[in-house]
């Protein structure tokens, strides 16, 4: 199952969501940061195909993302998209 959260910026305003996070029954998403529309945007993927491939951002078709949200090493780094400040995130749900 998957988790939802809400974006919010307290130094410059930015909201966005919600964002889909980790993985689904066939589907797994993960949040990129995108450099080029400064938005988070999940990309989708195959439970199935494993590993980094080709991406590029479903908004703008932009190929500089970054990985956001959880790092794997147990922080969990969520700066926001558009000036980089640490950003708020709460909880707005499951997906499946
Ligand atoms: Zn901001
Ligand atoms: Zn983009």
């Amino acid at each position: 199952m998957g988790v939802a959260v809400n974006l919010r910026c307290a130094a410059c305003g930015h909201e966005q969501g919600p964002i889909l996070m980790f993985g689904g029954y066939v589907v797994s998403c993960e949040p990129m940061s995108c450099s080029s529309c400064r938005r988070i945007v999940s990309i989708e993927k195959p439970l199935s195909a494993r590993g980094t491939g080709a991406r590029a951002c479903p908004d703008c078709g932009g190929a500089e993302l970054l990985p956001w949200g959880d790092d794997g090493r147990g922080a969990s780094a969520t700066p926001c998209p558009a000036c980089g400040s640490e950003a708020e995130t709460t909880f707005a749900g499951h997906w499946d």
